[in-house]
């Protein structure tokens, strides 16, 4: 709720001015008063007073110095993005934190039209920098506002990839759309599968999810990369269960090097669990050229 509540309190001038300094952000550690101002056709003191609250909003991080300058935190990306999701009609209001995930943080909320939905705001090097530069080289060229990059990297990746799946009619959230690194889907009323005991036909839901795998690997040509029982969600829509699929930013494309043993990884992981828990006799390699539509 924070979130939304630091929200209400923004005015039009306070968007244009993060909007200025995310703008500038590739090209400073930290954005100058005077650019800043020199980029916005407002008087000066209207920017200080701005810049005043977003700091006090934590919105954005000042610096002092031998310069004034200032950067976005991600509260502040955060509400760039819900301005943006708001002002195009995607999103009416946001709701309860639902989760902090390794790599997001997942909120539900309301469309205009009244709907639940869920935004997940992409994190990326919330561990620490120095980790970011090691792994993603092209990280260390600009290394003020890689993360703020590769956050939006991930909603961007996200979304297109939740856009093909879902044309192609693989079970996964339908996408409403996103803003720099927070992506909107319809909420899935359902559990995670690890949470869900008792299964009334685990030999069909295994089934329904290799076949998402397959329309992805064959429809769209990407493999998921990170799955297991806690990114899938089960619902019961006619008395049936249908396991949806979810969280798709590191998903790989099939012609990528790895791509054949993260495959293999994906549906080691969900044989594995339906076999330990629901004692599914399953043939791993079988399961795999059928994913792959050998
Ligand atoms: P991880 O740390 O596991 O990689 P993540 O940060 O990438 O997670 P997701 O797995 O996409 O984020 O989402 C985190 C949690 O939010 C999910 O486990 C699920 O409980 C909930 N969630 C995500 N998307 C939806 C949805 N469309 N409908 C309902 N709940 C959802
Ligand atoms: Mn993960
Ligand atoms: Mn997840
Ligand atoms: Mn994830």
């Amino acid at each position: 709720v924070l979130l939304a509540l630091t929200y209400k309190k923004l005015v039009d001038r306070d968007f244009r001015v993060l909007a200025v300094i995310e703008r500038e952000m590739p090209r400073y550690e930290y954005v100058p008063i005077e650019v800043i101002e020199r980029r916005l056709r407002m008087p000066s003191s209207h920017v200080a007073m701005s810049l005043q609250k977003l700091n006090q909003l934590k919105l954005v991080r000042r610096r002092l110095g031998d310069y004034t300058g200032y950067r976005l935190t991600y509260m502040g990306l955060d509400v760039l993005a819900l301005h943006s999701l708001v002002e195009r009609g995607i999103l009416h209001a946001l709701g309860d934190k639902l989760g902090v995930g390794k790599e997001s943080d997942v909120y539900s909320g309301l469309t205009p039209g009244g709907e639940r939905v869920i935004v997940k705001f992409h994190r990326v090097g919330r561990t620490s920098f120095q980790k970011i530069v090691r792994v993603r080289h092209y990280a260390a060229e600009r290394p003020y506002s890689s993360w703020l990059q590769l956050a939006k990297l991930a909603g961007q990746r996200e979304f297109r990839a939740l856009e093909e799946l879902y044309r192609v009619g693989a079970l996964v959230p339908k996408p409403l759309g996103y803003s720099r690194h927070a992506v909107v889907t319809e909420y899935i009323e359902g559990v995670e599968l690890y949470v869900y005991k008792d299964a009334m036909e685990p030999e069909s839901m295994l089934r329904d999810i290799m076949e998402t795998l397959r329309k992805a690997y064959v429809e769209v040509g990407i493999v998921h990369g990170d799955l297991s029982e806690y990114n899938i969600l089960v619902v019961i829509e006619d008395d049936k269960e249908r396991p949806y699929i979810i969280d798709w930013p590191q998903y790989v494309e099939k012609e990528h090097p790895s791509a054949e043993q993260l495959l293999r990884r994906d549906v080691e992981y969900v044989a594995r669990f339906f076999r330990k828990r629901y004692r599914v006799d399953v043939d791993t390699e079988k399961l795999i050229r059928y994913v792959k539509g050998e």
